[in-house]
């Protein structure tokens, strides 16, 4: 019922040996970074509020080795997309097609930018992040290009303008104008810790998530609703409107009294969308209180909170990530659920929730069958402890 983890080292192995058997000779580098889970704080990084995520036990992870003498680019075999893209070297790097090799092409002319051209190179990706579903898996992959070529280079950037760089990637080649939390979980989560991020400052926090009875468990819908017109760059919109209109750099500075004073001037629906980021910068310094001092009822409370104001306020959820966290919520203290929410963007995607360890054979299977019986789709549900950021293997 639950999906288990194929380890780092097993994806170690793997990479080397499917490089090897592609280009006929071994890697000389190799780079992993992982996905993440936000287990609070949605829909806040690009309003400069707080965010806790934690690295997933799912990573991107690529090898890499100098190509033959004469070539002039980069070859580059991407396992998931099953085929491979040149990256010329010797003219400037600009996204076209096929679209996942964008994320790539952004992070490398981030480096090239910096005066730190990597050398042509032969390269194999994989990934056991899933695609599109709120984890990152993009994030998973511009932090991993990002580390190869710390790699290959032999010079490691500062973690943040790793991060950054990445994020700029992200924005100008992928078109995505996403905040900072997936980059900088992915470059800069600890084992065993979530990370609480202030992404006004920047500043990181590690949250001890030590506690071996309490799980962090992952559902997948396996839905993807695209919506057209673009609903995250519009809710981005929305939240800078509403911070204009109360005449602050962004919503962080805004509280629910000045939010209420000013509700003649604002649309109704930008009023929601305000509201929903008030409450969840303010729900996720709670929710870290909380899992401080290990009362996980009361985290899982701020969870369930976050779900209903993104799905009423933000309207970025959906009817599958509802019954999720329905049944979660049917399942209760008593069969041993804390708290659940959707996560990542939303219209799709994941849920996540805090289980007892103890419980988590029974809850999975409890899950995976009413889900399945309530939407005719298949779940796939999986664990992870918090994972580390990126590493050169
Ligand atoms: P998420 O980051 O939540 O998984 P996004 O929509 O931001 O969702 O990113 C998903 C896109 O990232 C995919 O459609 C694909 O283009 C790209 N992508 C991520 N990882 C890989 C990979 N290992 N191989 C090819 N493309 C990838
Ligand atoms: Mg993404």
């Amino acid at each position: 019922m639950v999906e288990s983890n194929v380890p780092l080292a097993t994806l170690h192995e793997q990479v080397v040996a499917r490089f090897t058997a592609r280009f006929g000779q071994p890697p000389h580098w190799v780079a992993a970074a992982p996905g993440r889970v936000n287990v609070i704080g949605e829909h806040t990084d690009y309003n400069d509020g707080f965010v806790l995520p934690m690295a997933i036990e799912r990573f991107c992870v690529i090898a890499a080795a100098p190509a033959p003498a004469g070539s002039r680019g980069i070859t580059w075999f991407d396992e998931i997309a099953n085929a491979a893209v040149e990256i010329p070297l010797d003219a400037p790097i600009t996204k076209g097609s096929p679209s996942w090799a964008n994320y790539i092409r952004g992070v490398i002319a981030g480096f090239v930018e910096q005066g730190k051209a990597p050398p042509a190179l032969q390269v194999y990706s994989l990934s056991t992040v899933p695609l599109g579903g709120g984890l990152s898996s993009s994030a998973a992959l511009e932090v991993a290009t990002a580390t190869l070529m710390e790699a290959v280079r032999g010079e490691k950037l500062d973690p943040v303008a790793k991060a950054l760089l990445c994020q700029k990637a992200e924005h100008q080649y992928a078109g995505v104008p996403c905040g900072i939390m997936d980059q900088f979980a992915s470059a800069l989560g600890r084992e065993g810790h979530l990370l609480l991020l202030d992404c006004r400052s920047r500043e990181t926090q590690a949250v001890s998530m030590s506690d071996a009875s309490v799980s962090v468990l992952i559902i997948n819908t396996n839905v993807k609703h695209e919506l057209t017109g673009g609903g995250y760059a519009q809710r981005r919109a929305q939240c800078e409107t509403a911070a204009r209109t109360l005449g602050l750099p962004s919503l962080r500075s805004a509280t629910q009294p000045v939010l209420d004073a000013a509700r003649g001037k604002l649309d109704e629906v930008v009023y929601r969308r305000a509201r929903h980021v008030i409450g969840e910068i303010d729900r996720t310094v709670k929710a870290v209180a909380e899992i401080r001092a290990g009362r996980w009822e009361a985290a899982g409370q701020h969870m369930y909170a976050s779900h209903a104001s993104l799905r009423d306020d933000y309207d970025v959820s959906c009817e599958e990530l509802d019954v999720v966290v329905d049944i979660g919520r049917s399942i209760g203290m008593a069969g041993g659920v804390y708290g659940c929410r959707m996560t990542g963007g939303g219209f799709g995607g994941c849920a996540v929730a805090l289980v007892q360890t103890s419980k988590v054979a029974e809850i999975a299977a409890r899950i995976a069958s009413e889900y399945e019986a309530r939407t005719k789709i298949k779940p796939t549900l999986f664990l992870s402890r918090p994972a580390s950021g990126a590493v050169i293997l």
